[in-house]
């Protein structure tokens, strides 16, 4: 049996996810060079294998089922983790899903939720059909590498192809390790040059939350 929770290994908390390939703006996106859905990481690797595209139809199959919003508060509710990140793959592709988001967000007071999103004008007609309760934010990203999400969204991601020029909260899971320690830029630097990064093993969220806080407006993920 499928389980309708991811458990993404390198964040803390549940997730969900659905099948990249059926995003719908993400797919143009992808399409297009220099865009943050170029080589997207959900489209490569394990995630294109019949397994895992099964799961993922199932999970969405779940998201479109008229018992979703119960079952997936109640699935959170016994969850003991306190995050949620919606959508490790995917997006929503309705303004449906976002209303059903929203309201297992208000079922589920205690978890925190963060929602990635490239689907701003979906999330924006959900937003004046209802409020978004204060333990979720929506995330909307830039759509191009090195682009500046714009002021006026409330919250927003991008992706930088230099550390330096990173807008907001700079996103420090490139350095930091299973047990929360971060390595130095510079010992990240030289294991980069040496091909040690594998090795390492890092990418983990330690006790970094940003991407759940309504109070950070934007975080930046370098370009990998
Ligand atoms: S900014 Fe923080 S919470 Fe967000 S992905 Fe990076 S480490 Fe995780």
């Amino acid at each position: 049996m499928v389980a309708m929770l991811s458990k993404p290994k390198k964040m803390p908390g549940d997730s969900f996810n659905i099948s990249a390939f059926g995003c719908v703006t993400g797919q143009k996106l992808a399409k297009i060079k220099g865009s943050v859905c170029h080589d997207c990481y959900a489209m490569k690797g394990a995630y294109p294998w019949p397994v895992v595209q099964n799961a993922m139809q199932a999970r969405l199959d779940f998201l479109n089922a008229d018992n979703f919003v119960q079952d997936m508060a109640g699935l959170l509710n016994k969850s003991r983790k306190d995050t949620m990140r919606w959508f490790d793959s995917g997006d929503v592709r309705s303004v449906a899903h976002c209303l059903k988001i929203i309201a297992v967000a208000k079922l589920t007071p205690n978890k925190k939720h963060w929602i990635p999103t490239k689907e701003r004008k979906l999330w924006q007609e959900a937003l004046k059909m209802d409020s978004l309760p204060a333990n979720a934010v929506v995330r909307y990203s830039a759509t191009m590498v090195d682009d500046a999400p714009p002021e006026s969204w409330e919250n927003s991601s991008a992706v930088v192809t230099d550390i330096q020029k990173a807008i907001g909260k700079l996103c420090e899971a490139y350095r930091t390790k299973k047990n929360g320690e971060m390595i130095t830029h510079d010992e990240y630097k030289t294991a980069k040059k040496e091909k040690a990064i594998g090795k390492l093993d890092l990418g983990y969220c330690g006790k970094c939350r940003a991407c759940w806080s309504p109070a950070v407006k934007t975080v930046s993920y370098p370009k990998h």
